[in-house]
């Protein structure tokens, strides 16, 4: 077998030479990203021509959904009509060369079992939902387990007693709740928990109790028939090793049919496509034939060898 190495967003990634003739052709896609109106880089009008420059036949924009209580990387709710206004203004410029979709990313709330952002849901073309947080039990503030680590610390220490075990099980009770309670069209980065784990820092991910816990997410969203997103953003950005989520449930997620939906989580231009080639082998090896894509406004399996 011959291999060739090429750069992919300044990460390295390995390919079988035939398979890379056929990724080569597939359709390229990108419904999660981030602009300077959340915690991302640039205009939205700056992915949209990194998109074309990539031959992208869709980019879907999904700007963390605007809180009840604002904070410094959800959209404002006094930026959100700007938010829809630009997009719809990239549509018609560019309409005829790329497929433009609005989206958010909604937040789910664990403590009050709410998805947050789910009632601007007739502005949008699709949602991805996802749990970033958790409230601290001293403080009622909620805290993040994405970033910055200390908000990990201080939950583990007020809610948990410094028992990851249970910081970690709730996270995977609230994904769970999540699907159980609430519809959206993509699952966000269903193994968030590990970001901040990089040299197994709280976990060792081999344990079985965190086996256990994961695959009861992964069980849940193939009972619901939920769609979940190959994420290449922790990985782009050098935060974890793999995608989320772990490459070794994608085996499991074929077996329970479950849709599948290739994300690069995009924070600035440059992530789109990011290590997207290295993502599809570990798809493609978990046995996967076809990925979601939304395309002319609906969901539709789109073959990897197109
Ligand atoms: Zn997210
Ligand atoms: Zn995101």
């Amino acid at each position: 077998m011959h291999y060739i190495m090429g750069p992919h967003g300044g990460t390295i990634c390995l390919l079988r030479l035939p398979d890379l003739c056929i990724l080569m052709h597939m359709k390229r896609t990108n419904y999660h990203t981030h602009c300077f109106l959340d915690d991302g880089k640039e205009p939205m009008e700056s992915y949209v021509l990194r998109a074309l420059e990539l031959s992208c036949t869709a980019l879907g924009f999904s700007c963390h959904a605007p809180l009840e209580q604002e904070d410094n990387w959800h959209v404002k709710h006094a930026d959100y009509p700007g938010y829809l206004e630009e997009i719809r203004r990239l549509k018609q410029r560019y309409g005829e060369r790329i497929e433009l979709y609005t989206g958010l990313e909604l937040e789910y709330r664990y403590e009050d079992n709410r998805l947050e952002g789910s009632d601007l849901r007739d502005d949008l073309d699709y949602t991805i939902a996802s749990v970033h947080m958790l409230q601290d039990a001293h403080t009622g503030e909620y805290l993040s387990i994405d970033d910055p680590v200390e908000e990990i610390e201080m939950l583990l220490e007020h809610n948990f007693g410094g028992d990851i075990r249970k910081l970690v099980g709730t996270f995977y009770q609230a994904v769970i709740a999540m699907i159980e309670h609430h519809r959206f069209d993509i699952l966000g980065h269903l193994d968030l928990i590990k970001k901040r784990n990089r040299n197994n820092r709280f976990f060792d991910p081999e344990e079985p109790w965190y086996r256990r816990m994961l695959m009861e997410a992964v069980e849940a969203a193939g009972s619901r028939g939920v769609r979940i997103e190959v994420n290449t953003g922790g990985l782009a950005r050098g935060a974890t090793d793999e995608v989320y989520p772990d490459p070794r449930v994608l085996r499991r997620c074929r077996e329970l049919d479950i849709p599948l939906v290739l994300s690069a989580d995009a924070h600035s231009p440059g992530d789109l496509n990011c290590c997207f080639d290295a993502a599809l082998e570990q798809i493609r090896d978990a046995g996967y034939t076809h990925l979601d894509m939304l395309l002319e406004g609906t969901w539709q399996q789109v073959p990897i060898t197109d």
